[in-house]
């Protein structure tokens, strides 16, 4: 770890044509500049730095292309109505990246400079924060290995890197429910494993599954444990939370899923509201069981691109339920608009969760 350290700033001399507002979707447009900064043993972190956004160049033997020692996390800034660019919990970002990296034997970063990467990059390009209602800048920082060396070990050199891209309203058309699909043969993690690390190889390990559930009709895998394969995981690259009676239930965490922010801030915001929530283990026949008995209220991933997802409908085993009539509910609704209202500047911080750029 290293002490906050200056920042230096190189601003590009070639600045793009940005696009319309209107024109964006997700993580294809990414901004002017780049945050970079080095590991090399002996010396730790160094030469923290903006500079005009570019490829990195690297040798064909570099670790990370092989053995995938990676880490990132995602945030967002947000531009809100009185015209400040605000990034949503910032800190916890930075917290769970490093997280990240001690599962991956990455050596760690000081989580404050992290946090300044965070606003150093949206401060040079924060003209490319979109204006429009619902768009973000979305913040992507990265840790790769970068020995050149064939040989499974932790890397001696890394480099950690962040990059932007401006994204278009999620929902465009309103809160929109989905069908997930429940699967039982294939698994995203297990305990002892990677699940709870932000970590490459979580994705790609999730890429057959998702294309299988795609191809049957679904938009996301319902991941179950990787044991018994009965315990509700995560949905696609979600957290899942469920309303069944009066109980709020959303799995806990216990080392196969990742420490989403925004389940976190949902679970608080429960909290603040008197729901009578738990963190417990959930079997997908509880869920089933439920749905067929009208108890199953509601259903809903939640994360950074999509604050909640709304699950319509539920399949497993070739049974498929509906919840609540394929509609979005209530609680999810009031969820999204809280959530959203906080992150445009539109509602009361209670929490602290926004810091100014
Ligand atoms: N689980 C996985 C596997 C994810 O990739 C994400 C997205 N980062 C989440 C959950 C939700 O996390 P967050 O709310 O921090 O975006």
């Amino acid at each position: 770890m290293t002490a906050p350290a200056q920042i230096s700033l190189t601003r590009t001399q070639n600045p793009a044509v940005k696009p319309a507002d209107a024109s964006l979707s997700f993580g294809k447009v990414l901004t002017d500049h780049m945050f970079i900064m080095n590991y090399t043993e002996g010396k730790g972190w160094h030469d923290p730095r903006v500079v005009p956004y570019a490829p990195l160049s690297m040798d064909p033997a570099t670790s990370v292309l092989h053995y995938g020692q990676a880490v990132f996390d995602g945030l967002k800034a947000y531009r809100g109505a009185d015209g400040a660019i605000r990034l949503f919990r910032a800190r916890r970002h930075a917290e769970r990246l490093n997280k990240s990296c001690r599962a991956l034997c990455i050596p760690e970063l000081d989580p404050e400079l992290v946090r300044q990467s965070f606003e150093a990059i949206v401060a040079a390009d924060h003209d490319w924060v979109p204006h429009a209602p619902g768009t973000s800048l979305y913040i992507r920082p990265t840790v790769i290995a970068t020995d050149v060396m064939l040989g499974v070990h932790p890397a001696h050199s890394y480099i950690y890197f962040v990059i932007c891209s401006p994204v278009g309203a999620y929902y465009k058309e309103g809160v929109k429910p989905v069908r997930i699909l429940a699967t039982d043969n294939h698994v995203r993690a297990v305990q002892g494993g990677l699940g709870e690390a932000k970590t490459a190889a979580n994705y790609a390990a999730s890429l057959s599954a998702q294309q299988e559930a795609e191809r049957a009709g679904y938009t996301q895998v319902l991941w179950l444990d990787g044991v018994e394969r009965k315990w509700i995981d995560e949905v696609g690259t979600m957290n899942i939370m469920m309303q069944i009676g009066d109980e709020v239930i959303t799995p806990p965490l216990a080392g196969t899923i990742l420490d989403g922010v925004t389940r976190n801030s949902i679970l608080t915001l429960l909290r603040d509201w008197g729901v009578n929530v738990s963190e417990r283990r959930v079997s997908i026949d509880e869920v089933m069981q439920a749905g067929r008995d009208g108890t199953l209220k509601e259903m809903w991933g939640t994360g950074t691109a999509a604050v909640v997802s709304p699950v319509g409908q539920l399949g497993y085993k070739g049974e498929v339920i509906s919840i609540g009539n394929g509609q979005t509910g209530a609680l999810t609704q009031k969820l999204y608009d809280a959530i959203v209202g906080i992150q445009y500047g539109r509602a009361e911080d209670k929490h602290g969760w926004m810091s100014e750029v």
